[in-house]
């Protein structure tokens, strides 16, 4: 059996490891806002050369507190429109709506799955303060364009760096490139640590203090209360265990985008339309390799069949769920033909070459 994600066995890799330090932390009798999670910040910090990093309880969270903190600073406001990609995960609209903000979708291209770069500015109004990025399945999008436009249009960028830790555009990496950033190191993502953990990073040193404040119930001082805030901290056990992976992280990604690439050379069964290769000047993570097939659930049933364990990403889009009732009836036909095709092939930086080879040969002999 090739399982989609084999979770055990990425975090055994390091079993000796991680082991000693969740038994020292365990026995330190420090268990939050302490030296293990300044450690990890400050190591994520240098990793992806940002002014600062704050460690979070998720990913939502840390997209939820990037806008927050705008508002608190003045800079945006409710009923305010921030721009996102029709085909994201739900947790970036949430982020939006969550502080009475308004996503504003764009279709996205329907190769890379990414937002459409030209399409932006057509959504532009008087009321959108920022883009909001997402690296959707690892692969980055970024572009010259981009900066012309926020500047011209004074607009922030977020980026939903959730997938993407790693990736790199001209020797930047993800997470630096907009004006702030939200990371997920929920187990599956590809720094994923033993529950639910997040960060955020960011140029500003003023957002920053914000945010910091706002995750730790509105106070950066011990009983005094800026803000109204919430509690959304990354604990000490998660943020060790995150320090130890992020040593690994360049390698674990460095695997992925092998196995990719060999499934973009060797996957010829015309059947399957492979994703493209990376942009260039760029370094896809590849959290996640998706394809896109028209008779999905044949293919999907064939691979099950032989024992190989697929997902889909996703299936259906945020604007029609039930959640977002006021945007059922709007379409955006590119995201919702990528919800109908698309299904995720399992990729992880514990598959062995046996499991790559068997994969490419059964996905070669499908007959759609
Ligand atoms: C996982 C994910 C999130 C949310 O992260 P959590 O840690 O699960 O809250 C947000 N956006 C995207 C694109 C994601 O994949």
């Amino acid at each position: 059996m090739i399982k989609f994600l084999d979770l055990q066995k990425i975090n055994l890799a390091h079993q000796q490891e991680i082991e000693e330090k969740l038994i020292q932390t365990f026995r330190s009798g420090w268990y939050l806002l302490g030296k293990e999670v300044k450690t990890f910040e400050d190591n994520l910090k240098a990793y992806l050369g940002a002014t600062d990093v704050i460690g979070v309880a998720n990913g939502l969270d840390a997209l939820r507190l990037i806008l927050r903190a705008y508002m608190e600073l003045g800079i945006m406001k409710k009923g305010d429109e921030i721009l996102v990609p029709a085909n994201t995960y739900i947790a970036s609209l949430l982020a939006i709506s969550d502080n009475g903000l308004v996503p504003v979708l764009v279709e996205p291209n329907p190769e890379t799955f990414n937002i459409e770069i030209s399409k932006l500015e057509e959504k532009i109004t008087p009321r959108t303060r920022a883009i909001m990025l997402v690296h959707l399945y690892g692969r980055v999008v970024w572009d010259k364009d981009i900066e012309k436009l926020v500047t011209k249009h004074q607009l922030k960028i977020i980026e939903d760096n959730a997938q993407a830790i790693g990736a790199e555009w001209n020797g930047i990496k993800t997470g630096n490139l907009g004006d702030a950033a939200g990371f997920s190191f929920y187990p599956g993502k590809n720094l994923g640590a033993l529950g639910d953990g997040g960060a955020v990073s960011c140029k500003d040193e003023e957002l920053g203090k914000t945010i910091r404040a706002l995750a730790n119930y509105g106070s950066n001082e011990k009983y005094v209360n800026m803000y109204q805030g919430l509690n959304s901290r990354l604990d000490e056990i998660q943020a060790s265990v995150l320090d130890i992976k992020l040593k690994y992280i360049d390698s674990k990604n460095a695997r992925r985008r092998a196995i990719a690439l060999e499934y973009c050379s060797r996957i010829t069964n015309p059947a399957i339309v492979l994703p493209p290769l990376p942009e260039k000047d760029t370094e896809h993570v590849w959290h996640l390799f998706v394809i896109k097939t028209s008779n999905r659930e044949k293919l999907q049933n064939y691979l099950s069949e032989n024992e190989i364990q697929t997902l889909i990403h996703y299936p259906i889009p945020p604007h029609k769920q039930m959640a977002y009732k006021e945007m059922n009836e709007l379409s955006f036909p590119v995201t919702e033909k990528i919800h109908k095709e698309v299904l995720s092939l399992p990729i992880s930086p514990v598959m062995t070459d046996e499991e790559v080879e068997k994969l490419i040969q059964t996905i070669n002999q499908y007959q759609a």
